[in-house]
């Protein structure tokens, strides 16, 4: 854990996004098949996250090595990779969910709207309220749906009319209309795609401006997936999102851009992640550079 618990003035160390400085085209309709992206081949202005050097070490273990990257704004970036090189890792070190796992430390830069997450005096907590983390398993607590919406809110003093912020945020996460007249029932009566949106719900409570997903449909049918992806296009709007999925054909229906990951065996066999290629979807689905990542997207690794 890091020592770095004092609050801090909100504005100054993590300023809101204003949404305000990327020019952008309105999203489409959400449909079966992939929405066009709003993504452009120029250069990442303002991005949400920029990584520089960034190592994560669990222990002695260098897990995931060098990572330079540029995460833009209300987009959906996806991390793919072959199991263990380092793609939740690298997920979890954006919103130092890593604080809290024994042993993990970063080197290098994570920084969010220009601001190193682990800079004197950030408040981890805050963190993690701006950046919110959606997780494989769907896991609503043992409470009402109502509560669950509301149990971030209310921890972090979020002001205002609860009711309202309950119908907003199941709203959001489309879950409104089939859970409006149960609001009292245990969230963990609902099925697993309602699941997994009443956490979204939850997640998008407490006014982050970036969601975190680590796998989000891996545990959930065909058709609740496509729920949740046709709910990820659509908030894209309002939150940049950043997604794992071992799922290429998720990736390549929702994301705007893709980080493909991979391993790097060393002689002596040591492995560590790496990112092999960042680019937009398309480009990264259709005409990949580099040959691992095309070796990977075909079938030929992994
Ligand atoms: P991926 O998400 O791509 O499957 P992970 O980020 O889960 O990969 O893991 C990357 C590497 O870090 C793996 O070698 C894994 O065993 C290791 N690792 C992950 N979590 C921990 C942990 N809590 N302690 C030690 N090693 C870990």
């Amino acid at each position: 854990m890091s020592a770095d618990h004092n609050p801090v003035p909100d504005k100054e160390v993590l300023p809101v996004d204003s949404h305000d400085t990327v020019a952008r085209t309105p999203t489409v309709p959400l449909g079966r098949f992939r929405a066009a992206p709003i993504a452009d081949a120029g250069p990442i202005v303002n991005p949400v996250f920029e990584l520089r050097d960034v190592n994560i070490f669990y222990g002695d273990f260098l897990a995931v090595r060098d990572v330079n990257l540029a995460i833009p704004r209300n987009e959906i970036t996806a991390l793919i990779g072959p199991s263990g090189c380092g793609k939740s890792t690298l997920l979890r070190s954006l919103n130092r969910m890593h604080d809290l796992t024994h042993g993990a430390r970063v080197t290098g830069e994570i920084n969010y709207h220009g601001h190193n997450v682990h800079g004197p005096g950030v408040d981890p907590v805050e963190v993690r309220r701006r950046i919110g983390m959606v997780f494989q398993k769907p896991n609503p607590f043992p409470k009402s749906i109502y509560d669950n919406v509301t149990f971030g809110a209310r921890i972090n003093g979020v002001k205002g009319n609860l009711d309202e912020l309950v119908e907003r945020s199941l709203r959001r996460a489309a879950l409104w209309d089939e859970v409006k007249d149960k609001l009292n029932e245990s969230g963990l009566s609902l099925s697993g795609g309602q699941q997994q949106r009443l956490c979204i719900a939850r997640a998008i409570a407490v006014e982050p401006d970036v969601i975190l997903m680590d796998e989000p449909c891996s545990a959930l049918d065909p058709i609740a997936t496509l729920r949740i992806e046709e709910l990820m296009r659509d908030l894209r709007d309002e939150y940049s999102i950043v997604i794992v999925t071992h799922n290429m054909q998720q990736a390549a229906r929702v994301s705007d851009r893709t980080a493909f990951l991979s391993l790097d065996v060393k002689d002596d066999g040591v492995r560590t992640g790496i990112v092999v290629e960042y680019d937009l979807t398309d480009k990264i689905f259709t005409d990949a550079t580099d040959r691992r990542t095309e070796d990977y997207i075909t079938g030929r690794f992994g």
